[in-house]
Parts: structure tokens; sequence; C-alpha cells
């Protein structure tokens, strides 16, 4: 009886898979997702080609794992195409060992082994299966698919740096002594967020920069003393906005529109930082994957809108915020569906 049933049920296995497959890429805009890992990082890159690129695991829990593979799989994808680390912290390369065996994880890229590590990520971590590892330069793209027809936008991906080096200033970088005069160090902070790799990707004439969790003396170096990064319109901030990171002069330099907190309920959104975000001019609008639940919540948090997870910890139900940008890269979508939040920016 069952065998006799089998051809309908194959026959729709198969159309809903096809639907599943194609929900990503086949609009042709890029989709990326800050996956809520409670405090760490896990952002999510669907291209127009039908690509995956998670920039951070999260942390070791099976929590963190099962909802990158949910955001994966809703999205349509089967694999992870380029898994980029940027720094050995559990928060940021925890997940990812657990994360390689249970579902394909084509290429990683991150700052391989090196003398002096401050933080070793240990060996099941540089052992975990992965088609192919990189160990990546400043000026590194990666090679991303594109979509074929000849109007399509361009999608890139470049490393700026890593290990504290980074590219030589393009030959038309600005000189930045105006905004640079105001540079002020911080206590040096020895641990491995200043090995952070740091990367923009470009979209048409779209452009977000993620800095894993760089600190801020080393930050200064991007844009002072000449802007090695250009503008963007998404900036992702850095080290969950912790102020240890996200100096003024990268936020005056870069003029983001739209600035995306992945921080925790505790975790990040420290009173500088909100303060700095909110002096940046060209901000049109911050989100944030938590409500910060500390006793300063009062004073820094943004609208309850524009934030995906409102409840304390044992509630918390792990929504993600969705940047949609449009096919020919002139504007994107920042949404968090479940709170029917949508808004459409402008490309800078
Ligand atoms: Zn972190």
């Amino acid at each position: 009886m069952t065998r006799n049933l089998t051809p309908v049920w194959l026959v729709l296995a198969h159309w809903c898979f096809a639907a599943a497959a194609l929900a990503g890429p086949a609009d042709k805009r890029l989709d990326i997702y800050w996956i809520d890992v409670e405090g760490g990082a896990a952002t999510l890159l669907v291209t127009p080609a039908g690509e995956t690129v998670l920039i951070d695991s999260g942390n070791p829990q099976r929590r963190d794992a099962d909802r990158v593979l949910k955001m994966v799989g809703d999205a349509g994808m089967k694999q992870i195409d380029h898994l980029i680390i940027t720094h050995y912290h559990g928060d940021h390369f925890g997940g990812a060992t657990l994360l390689a065996s249970l579902i394909p994880i084509r290429n990683l890229y991150d700052n391989g082994q090196f003398d002096n590590m401050p933080d070793n990520p240990g060996k099941a971590y540089f052992d975990l299966k992965a088609d192919a590892k990189h160990v990546v330069k400043p000026g590194d793209l990666l090679p991303l698919k594109q979509l074929e027809e000849s109007s399509a936008s361009q999608l890139s991906l470049r490393f700026l740096g890593g290990k504290q080096k980074f590219i030589d200033p393009p030959a038309d970088a600005a000189d930045n002594a105006t905004v640079c005069a105001a540079s002020r160090a911080k206590e040096r902070d020895g641990s491995d967020n200043a090995n952070s790799l740091v990367m923009v990707v470009t979209f048409g004439g779209w452009r977000f920069f993620d800095a894993g969790d760089l600190t801020w003396n080393q930050e200064a170096r991007l844009v002072c003393p000449k802007n090695l990064v250009g503008q963007v319109d998404v900036y992702q901030v850095t080290h969950h906005g912790l102020d240890s990171s996200n100096n003024p002069l990268v936020l005056q330099t870069l003029e983001p529109r739209v600035a995306i907190m992945n921080n925790g309920m505790r975790k990040g959104c420290l009173p500088e930082v909100f303060a700095n975000l909110k002096e940046t001019k060209s901000l049109e609008a911050i989100y944030q994957v938590h409500k910060n639940l500390r006793d300063d919540g009062a004073a820094n948090n943004v609208a309850d809108d524009y934030i995906a997870n409102k409840e304390p910890e044992s509630a918390c139900k792990g929504n993600y915020i969705k940047l949609s940008v449009a096919p020919d890269g002139k504007s994107y979508t920042v949404s968090i569906p479940t709170n029917g939040h949508e808004r459409i920016f402008e490309t800078r």
C-alpha cells in the first residue's frame, strides 16, 4: 500500500525541496542574517548566485549550531560555502567544530596558526572538517560566484586586514587629518581581539563593514592617517558594542547609515558606544539583536521596534535581524520578521 503512494510523495517531496532551495538566491538579492547567538557573532550571507558565507560561528553550545543550521535551512541552503572566523574567541570560533560535523563546510578562512598566538582555539578547531582551508592575507578577495547576467551587480568580499596587518592605502585613499586630530589611544588589548579579520562586502554600490572584535588602537590604524576602508552603508557594531572597540574615529570616517549590534542581554551595548553611535550624524538607524537588560538599559537601548529579542534569558526565542540588498544595490531593507518591523534605506 505504501509502495503505491510512493510516487505521489516523491513528487511532493521534490516540489517542496525545489521551492525551498529557490527561496534564497532566486530573487537576485543579497541577504544577510544576524543570527542570535546570545552575545556572540554569526552573520550569514546568502548571495544572489546561491552561495552562503558565514562570518563567525557563535558559541560552542548545541544551541548556536542549531540556530545557524536552522537559518541556513530556512534560507533554502544546504551547505556553508565560505566560513570566516574573525578571531579565536569562543563566541566567534566556538560553534565551528560542531557545525562542521552537521553540515558541509567547503572553505574555511582564518588567521591560521601563528607564532605567539594569544588565544589558541585548540586542535579540534584546527582539525575541523572543511574541503579547503585558507589563511587570510590583507587584500585577499573571497572567490564568490557572480550572477551570470551582464547587468547583475558585482558582489565582493575583501579582507582589509588581520593579525594587526592592513592593506596599503589605496591610491585614492583620503587623507583624514581632521578626524584623526581627535585620536586618543586606549589601553592595549593583548588578546586575540586585536588580530580580528576586517572585511568589506560590496554589492553594486552598497557596502558593509565587519571587523569582528577589532580593538580601539587597531581600529584607529584603519582610518588614520589615511582612510583604508572608504565609506560604508552598514556597520556591524564591532565587538558586540563593547567600549574597548568602536573607536569614534572609525564611525566618523566610515559614515554608516545603519548600525547593527550583535549584543547580548547583558553584553555589549555599553554607554560610551551607545553615545558615540548616537553622535554619528550619518546614522539613520541602529538595530540590536537583544534589548540591553542591564540597569543602564533605560538610557542605552533603541526603540523596541528595532530590537530582535526583548525577553530575558529563559524566554529568548533567538530571533534574527535580516538585511536584504536590492539586485541593483541601490537600496536595502532591514527587517525583524518576528515583530513585523521593516524599513527601506537608500544606498549612500
Ligand atoms: Zn566576541
